[in-house]
């Protein structure tokens, strides 16, 4: 199968980092969302990270314009009928994903694959609204996308092996790693990332150290790139809760339950990055 156009669905920290790489990998990209505001700071943030590939020396100018050339803006789903493959990459709750899914199984040609950026929740879940649950996969991009080499590639259960084949190819063409894993809460990253997230919280809840203190002490002591609260406010404090509660309900296992002063950030609006106050300000 041959995939010639892509829409991603969602123009947030996600969707317009793998619209970006998809420009960059050749493909027909349309980057959808709710609106053509939200859609149009998608398109900004893309073309700052083009810029500095530029200034780098990793791209010429020319080839800026022509991956921009090639990102379409959208705000009606309906623009997926001509595509052969949509990347959905919205907020991480069922209920908004489901009714994505069950609408552009209607819109999009027989053929056409449906893939999820999902963190946390079943791909087989998703793929039972649609009438075509072997054309339904996980393709789990790290954050940021253009720069991180790694891609989950995660089967539902009715996944077929011609799908997961296509998406491992394109995976690469992306410049992306892809590895196999099965379809369980939280996959293998943020099974094994969120519980160290939200022990991290619980240290700062509990008064152990500072943010600062605690990041410092995950950098330098476990070569950590970054620390634990410096990358939930990157990945954003309500994904990281919402991924937490995937992993909470469908393990059942007290080891996940959400620290509560994670739930009064998300209360309290403060999501990180994205809204200028998580752990850190960014104002
Ligand atoms: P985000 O908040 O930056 O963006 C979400 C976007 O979805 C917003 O632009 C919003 O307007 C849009 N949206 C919401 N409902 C919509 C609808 N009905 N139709 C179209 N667009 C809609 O979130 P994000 O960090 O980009 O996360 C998106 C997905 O990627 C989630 O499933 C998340 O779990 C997953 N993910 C996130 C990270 C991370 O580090 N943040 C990493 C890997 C995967």
């Amino acid at each position: 199968m041959d995939i010639k156009k892509i829409m991603v669905v969602g123009a947030g920290q996600m969707g317009s980092g793998i619209a970006q790489v998809a420009a960059q990998a050749g493909f027909e990209t349309v980057l959808h969302d709710l609106n053509f505001d939200i859609v149009n700071k998608g398109l900004e943030t893309i073309k700052k990270s083009l810029a500095k590939f530029v200034e780098k020396g990793k791209i010429t100018e020319a080839e800026k314009n022509e991956i921009l050339g090639r990102i379409k803006p959208s705000d009606s789903l309906k623009n997926a009928a001509d595509c052969d493959l949509v990347i959905e990459a919205v907020v991480e709750k069922m209920e908004v994903k489901a009714k994505i899914f069950a609408e552009l199984d209607q819109i999009v040609p027989p053929h056409a694959i449906l893939a999820t950026n999902t963190s946390s929740l079943p791909i087989t879940e998703i793929a039972a609204v649609t009438k075509r649950p072997e054309r339904v996969i996980g393709m789990h991009f790290m954050n940021p996308v253009p720069l991180m080499k790694l891609v989950e590639v995660i089967r539902g259960l009715q996944t077929s092996d011609e799908v997961y084949k296509v998406i491992e190819e394109l995976s690469r063409k992306m410049d992306k790693v892809p590895v196999e894993c099965k379809d369980v809460p939280g996959f293998v990253s943020n099974r094994v990332l969120q519980v160290m997230i939200n022990e991290a919280i619980w240290c700062l809840y509990e008064g152990v150290a500072s943010v600062e203190g605690i990041d410092t002490i995950m950098k330098l002591g476990m070569n950590h790139p970054m620390g634990p609260l410096a990358l939930a406010d990157l990945i954003g404090l309500d994904t990281v809760l919402a991924i937490l509660e995937v992993l909470y309900q469908g393990y059942g296992d007290p080891k996940y339950r959400p620290c509560p002063l994670l739930r009064q950030y998300v209360k309290a609006g403060w999501l990180g990055r994205k809204t200028g106050r998580g752990f850190y300000s960014y104002v």
